[in-house]
């Protein structure tokens, strides 16, 4: 953990003098955007300050029960009103991400506001566009972060039950309910602390978890037995979905969340791929086991970036030839991928 202090400090000043404080998690937000999101919203409004929040596009369905969610703003629904908010806030604070362009169509008005930005996250190579950068790679998630300057600036750890709700939603679900990423001792000293606040930790899993369609469950089934493909050769297995796949089984955002984490279970798998085929691009997400950088991966090869273990980007091809593409690129990486664990 690097010295937030000397972070914390600014941050509770520009608290302290902003009237319009704005908080905006990004496009395509998982459970450690809303989550940090949230955390930040509820220590806010206890402390009396008028917060707004924006996200650019839709919560999913496993995020909605979260106390405050509503109060969010989606960016593509309620332009209008986003527009003006973002114009009228003096601080904007940006959550679990580092990249302009993670703003989706929002980019465009928080770059041209003159409001102070600050960036608060946990992701690599941050880009250069905030007055105050917060940025820990070393954390799990955003929402433990937050939670580590918040404890600071209150003089000791907040808790109520949405904000503890919140943070641990931004812990579990940056690690996979502490399967993978970089969870420490001290996450699950925060999670015990945050449990021992009162949370109900069952129902939590269960909302977040097991909050499924069938048509998903069968969707999934489906990648698995007739999209999977394995290169043992390369200790790589890859999952492609057509868009006619996808509305075959009435997909609807989120569905395919967690599919490509589910390859690196099989033995001698380090790394994991999944296609999704869009309108006029194709998304891709990746998962690698032990050092395999996916997050160089992406953004060498396909614009993206992330984790060095989780890692998405994008391709602007057909879903053959993103797929092509890859099995060339492979092939340039196999020393490597062949080494791994
Ligand atoms: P997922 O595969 O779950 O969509 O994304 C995993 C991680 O990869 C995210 O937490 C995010 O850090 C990163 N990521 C996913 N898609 C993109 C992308 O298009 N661009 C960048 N820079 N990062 C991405
Ligand atoms: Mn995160």
């Amino acid at each position: 953990m690097f010295d937030l202090a000397k972070y914390t400090k600014e941050l509770s000043e520009l608290f302290e003098s902003s009237d319009n404080i704005l908080l905006i998690s990004h496009i395509n937000p998982d459970g450690d955007a809303i989550g940090s999101q949230l955390g930040l919203y509820q220590y806010l409004t206890f402390k009396g300050k008028k917060v707004e929040m924006i996200c650019p596009n839709n919560l999913q369905e496993f995020l909605k029960w979260m106390e405050g969610s509503g109060e969010i703003k989606v960016f593509i629904r309620q332009r209008k009103e986003c527009i003006r908010i973002i114009g009228s806030s003096d601080l904007i604070i940006l959550v679990d991400f580092n990249q302009p362009n993670r703003l989706g169509e929002a980019e465009k008005y928080v770059m041209d506001s003159k409001a102070v930005k600050v960036i608060i996250d946990h992701h690599l190579a941050p880009h250069d566009f905030a007055n105050l950068l917060i940025s820990d790679p070393t954390v799990c998630s955003t929402s433990e972060l937050v939670h580590e300057i918040i404890t600071i600036m209150n003089g000791k750890p907040f808790f109520n039950k949405p904000y503890s709700e919140a943070i641990y939603v931004g812990i579990i679900t940056d690690t996979g309910n502490f399967e993978h990423g970089v969870y420490t001792g001290r996450t699950f000293r925060i999670a015990a602390d945050l449990l021992e606040s009162g949370i109900e930790k069952e129902k939590i899993l269960n909302l977040v978890y097991n909050n499924f369609s069938a048509d998903r469950m069968q969707l999934l089934g489906f990648a698995l037995y007739r999209r999977m493909t394995i290169l043992s050769n390369y200790k790589t297995a890859y999952i492609y979905l057509t868009r006619n796949d996808l509305s075959e089984f009435n997909h609807v955002k989120g569905d395919t969340e967690g599919f490509v984490n589910l390859p690196l279970s099989i033995r001698g798998i380090n790394f994991s791929v999944l296609f999704i085929e869009k309108e006029n691009f194709v998304k891709l997400s990746f998962r690698s086991k032990g050092n395999f950088p996916a997050n160089e991966f992406a953004s060498k090869y396909f614009s993206g970036g992330g984790h060095l273990n989780a890692s998405g980007g994008e391709y602007y091809d057909s879903l053959e030839n993103t797929i092509a593409f890859f099995l060339k690129v492979l092939e340039e990486n196999v020393d490597q991928l062949k080494m791994g664990v």
